[in-house]
């Protein structure tokens, strides 16, 4: 362990130069683009020869429909039709309208569906495909796309890896023999009964990528604890210090997003540091982790969780993360409130500890709207923290709403409300030293 100072932690990082599938059926092989994409996220370096495989309908699994229901996707390579079973007229079997449901709108859902299912790769049956994937080129190899070098190459262990391939009507019908796909999708759409076949065709499935490296940091501060027994438990404070960089010759600052949340953690880490160095150091030891990558997609804090957590996640009794805290939204009218997100999803007793902190010293509007379940700007997945709440580690999400400036190269420093970014920092650090001095670590509910 190192004494109180920071060090960066190199986190691997690739882009995508070019990305190419083959898929080969029964001796003949089909070729990327023209029977068949699939994109660089997400996709690991593959290749399966004849692992089981089964046509499996439209992938679907709802109470009025399920193409999963008593089947076992384990392991398995899964083919499936876009879209959902549709009478003749066009009525959805699922909506009993001709609107369609979730499951074709959302394209996610099927691929998510079929993940947790536990299947290895999803092949989805996409007509007209060539044009398709003409369509879908910028995105197939998209050079801006940073992934974590071990999920581009399939070795995050944390990651539950399939790769999704979209597939012509060609290679379908050579999987599927004497029962094509057309059979298949009509005997469904006139039943509005599931219908799965074996695949005993022979054939492989092989992923190539020609990837670059590159490395960003994150930045660890580690206060070791004062207590000789509680100084192995350890609080995480993050905010990410990456931003948007230049586009188009535009500098994107970034000062709310997330400039506010890093300056925070430096005030913070300053105040433990003191504490400590006047003999009054917290018990449990903290860590303080400006992370890189957030924008990317939370790449940093990723790193940290999924691959190397450099102290034991077990250990870890809750991450606070600030992410924009220096500005006021168009909801109220001065600074004197923070959005609290995430604060009792894992652990009540956080979320007590966080009021009490904020009761006794910044008697700041704790604001709780974002927090309910069913938002649709789903803020609970969009920030570093998430990484560690998947982990079961409590976490608080302290943000100020997004704000005209958000994401602009107009989110400068100018307009920073000092006062506001003050108390919404004491607010962590009273959290925070809460969270390190009391005798009992917080209970996970
Ligand atoms: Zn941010």
């Amino acid at each position: 362990m190192w004494a109180t100072a920071a060090i960066p932690k190199t986190v691997p990082l690739v882009t995508t130069e070019q990305i190419e599938a083959t898929i080969t059926v029964n001796g003949k092989i089909y070729e990327f683009m023209q029977d068949l994409y699939c994109f660089s996220r997400g996709s690991g370096f593959t290749e399966y020869l004849n692992n089981k495989a089964l046509f499996l309908g439209y992938g679907i699994d709802d109470p009025k429909y399920s193409d999963y229901a008593g089947k076992d996707a384990n392991g398995q390579v899964l083919l499936i039709l876009a879209g959902e079973p549709t009478r003749k007229d066009g009525t959805s079997w699922l909506t009993g309208s001709k609107e369609p449901s979730v499951w074709t709108t959302d394209w996610r859902k099927k691929i998510d569906l079929a993940r947790n299912k536990g299947a290895k790769a999803l092949l989805v049956l996409t007509p007209q495909l060539a044009k398709k994937a003409q369509e879908m080129k910028s995105y197939i190899n998209n050079p801006e796309i940073m992934q974590l070098e071990a999920d581009a190459i399939g070795r995050n262990p944390k990651a539950k890896m399939m790769n999704v391939f979209y597939v012509s009507d060609a290679i379908a019908d050579r999987l599927l023999r004497k029962k094509t796909a057309e059979y298949c999708q009509q005997r469904i759409n006139q039943s509005g009964k599931p219908y799965m076949r074996r695949i005993k065709t022979p054939y492989s499935l092989e992923i190539q990528k020609k990837i670059n490296p590159l490395s960003v940091e994150n930045v660890l501060g580690y206060i070791e604890g004062s207590d000789a027994v509680l100084k192995n438990e350890v609080v995480i404070i993050t905010a990410h210090y990456d931003h948007l960089g230049i586009e188009h010759g535009n500098t994107y600052y970034g000062a709310d997003d997330d400039g506010s949340g890093t300056v925070a953690l430096l005030e913070i880490a300053q105040a433990f540091t003191q504490a400590k160095a006047d003999g009054k150091g917290p018990k449990r030891s903290i860590l303080i982790m400006p992370v890189a990558g957030e924008e990317k997609g939370l790449l940093g804090s990723r790193y940290y969780t999924d691959i190397q957590p450099i102290l034991p996640l077990k250990n870890t009794i809750a991450n606070l993360n600030i992410d924009m805290i220096g500005r006021v939204d168009d909801e109220h009218t001065d600074g004197n409130y923070i959005y609290v997100i995430g604060s009792d999803k894992l652990s009540k007793e956080l979320h007590n500890i966080n009021e009490t902190a904020n009761q006794r010293y910044t008697r700041l509007n704790l604001d709780y709207r974002f927090n309910a379940e069913n938002d649709p700007n789903r803020f609970y997945y969009r920030s570093d923290h998430y990484n560690f709440a998947k982990n079961r580690i409590p976490v608080i999400f302290y943000f100020n709403g997004v704000h005209a400036d958000y994401h602009q190269p107009s989110d400068t420093v100018e307009k920073i409300d000092y006062e506001a970014l003050k108390k919404r920092t004491q607010l962590v650090f009273y959290t925070a030293w809460d969270l390190a001095n009391r005798p009992q670590r917080i209970k996970v509910d």
